[in-house]
């Protein structure tokens, strides 16, 4: 029997009107992935004053001045860092002094500090931020290491990346050692010296000296997301805490042919160097595959679906439907394309010498950022695939693996934990995982807890991004302020005695 045309257009209107109104349904009734504790807790109580925000800024301001700048691996003039050292002696007297802390050297220039806590059964944590920054070539509006304050506003190289932090944590230690603060639990602060040229003598070394002490770290917060506002596709109305659970990887690969050379008067059928140019062509127009729903990409949008304006409220509330369509729009955009798969950039091509030879060898590099949903043999059997041609040779110059995807969601108390936090400081805010884009010191903690966490509490918006190892990098004062009762509530929150007490009886 056949069903007449009618039946047919009738049942697909009804499973259409069905699917409408789910989907609606959806995006209306659409809650928080993750129900962070807006409960009253110790740490609301612990508020910096107003009267002392200016102290706060001109401090800041202060360390913005000592020019504590990466140039490359062998510099060998760092007094900076040790004019610096000395300058946040003098500024934290408290935490200089205090017998349950003490500060190491480590390389001479980075800063290990430890905070003894009473109670030695609770897991030890570690706060990390970074000493140095990048040079400051460009068109500023102030002298990026005059440490200007201007309406409001405090400018300087290192404002947002990473001083404020370095700062921040300090102040806030020193505010809590005042109020008669003693922990139970034990945390370090580690300060790396060359962060911005891979912290291999700074961080790989604090690592390495806690790893020869059998230090069993809970988790390691460290910089790489900030509160966005007005940065992530679809939510201009709520300022988005990021947390970054992983960042990507580097992949450096050389592309070579080799044949026989000759003279352009008798040119062969095919040379090293058009077969190499096809292979480069063919690679850049495969890009890899995506990953979106295999890192954390569907989670993030997820998360802020309850906080996202109408349309994209509709559209991440129902990515179970739509996450084709959305895929498709996100690589539209080399940004928001990059974000959801391994990026592939072509960045030498080499070949040739003479107009009238034809060159026996070509060479060309290929830089991936690899997502971490993707391993090495991934990237290299998608490439080899893509080129389609034997006679172009592969080779790994060099590898930094993605980072492990660090535990997240509703279970995850370290996650919530930091979320629980930006919410007290921001509680309008969306609080969302996701995969930082730049590479931070943490690949040296990797060996010490799995737990490896990316935020620093600094709002950044479309203006002031930009700042980040660009032109007039700032941060207001009042933002400035939320870093250190972030910073503040942190350390509370991380010592309250119950909470993991608790989680150690569960293990
Ligand atoms: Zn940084």
């Amino acid at each position: 029997m056949t069903m007449g045309f009618s039946t047919i257009f009738k049942v697909l209107g009804i499973l259409f009107t069905g699917l409408v109104i789910v989907t609606i349904l959806r995006a209306l009734t659409i809650q928080d992935l993750v129900k962070f504790s807006k409960s009253p807790r110790k740490s609301d109580n612990f508020l910096t004053k107003d009267s002392e925000v200016g102290a706060y800024a001109e401090r800041l301001a202060a360390s913005l001045r000592i020019q504590t700048v990466s140039y490359n691996t062998d510099q060998l003039d760092r007094g900076d860092f040790i004019k610096l050292h000395q300058f946040l002696e003098d500024s934290f007297p408290l935490v200089h002094s205090s017998p349950n802390i003490s500060r190491e050297f480590i390389n001479t220039y980075s800063l290990l500090y430890k905070i003894s806590g009473s109670n030695t059964e609770l897991k030890p944590y570690l706060l990390a931020a970074h000493l140095d920054v990048v040079p400051a070539n460009g068109s500023w509006s102030v002298n990026p290491f005059d440490g200007v304050i201007k309406d409001g506003v405090i400018y300087g190289r290192g404002a947002i990346d990473d001083k404020h932090s370095v700062m921040g944590i300090l102040e806030a230690l020193e505010y809590l050692l005042r109020e008669g603060f003693e922990p139970q639990r034990t945390f370090y602060i580690a300060f790396g010296h060359d962060e911005e040229l891979t912290g291999q003598q700074g961080a790989h070394v604090i690592g390495q000296t806690l790893l020869q002490r059998n230090v069993d770290l809970d988790f390691v917060l460290d910089e790489g997301f900030y509160y966005l506002k007005d940065l992530v596709t679809g939510v201009t109305s709520y300022p988005v805490a990021m947390i970054g659970i992983s960042e990507k990887g580097w992949l450096e690969l050389e592309l070579s042919t080799a044949m026989p050379p000759g003279h352009s008067s008798i040119p062969p059928l095919e040379s090293a160097l058009g077969v190499l140019a096809k292979g480069v062509a063919n690679l850049e127009a495969n890009r890899h595959p995506s990953m979106f729903g295999k890192g954390p990409e569907y989670d993030m949008f997820s998360s802020i679906a309850p906080y996202a304006d109408p349309f994209y409220r509709y559209l991440f509330a129902n990515l179970w439907l739509f996450q084709p369509l959305f895929v498709r729009v996100l690589s539209q955009k080399p940004v928001t394309d990059s974000f959801h798969r391994t990026a592939t950039a072509i960045t030498i091509f080499q070949s040739g010498y003479k107009n009238n030879v034809i060159p026996g060898s070509a060479k060309a590099i290929v830089n991936h950022r690899v997502h971490p949903a993707q391993t090495l043999e991934d990237v290299l059997a998608h490439d080899k695939k893509a080129i389609g041609d034997e006679r172009v040779e592969i080779r790994v110059r060099k590898y930094i693996p993605p980072m492990p995807i660090s535990p997240y969601g509703e279970e995850e108390e370290i996650y919530r934990l930091i979320g629980d936090t930006a919410l007290q400081i921001c509680p309008d805010c969306a609080v969302a995982p996701g995969i930082s884009p730049a590479n931070t010191d943490l690949k040296h903690y990797v060996k010490l807890t799995k737990k490896l966490y990316r935020f620093s509490p600094a709002f950044v918006d479309p203006i002031t991004l930009p700042g980040l190892h660009g032109d007039d990098e700032r941060l207001s004062v009042r933002d400035y302020k939320k870093v250190i009762d972030f910073y503040l509530k942190f350390i509370l929150n991380a010592d309250d005695y119950h909470l993991f007490l608790k989680k150690k009886d569960e293990l």
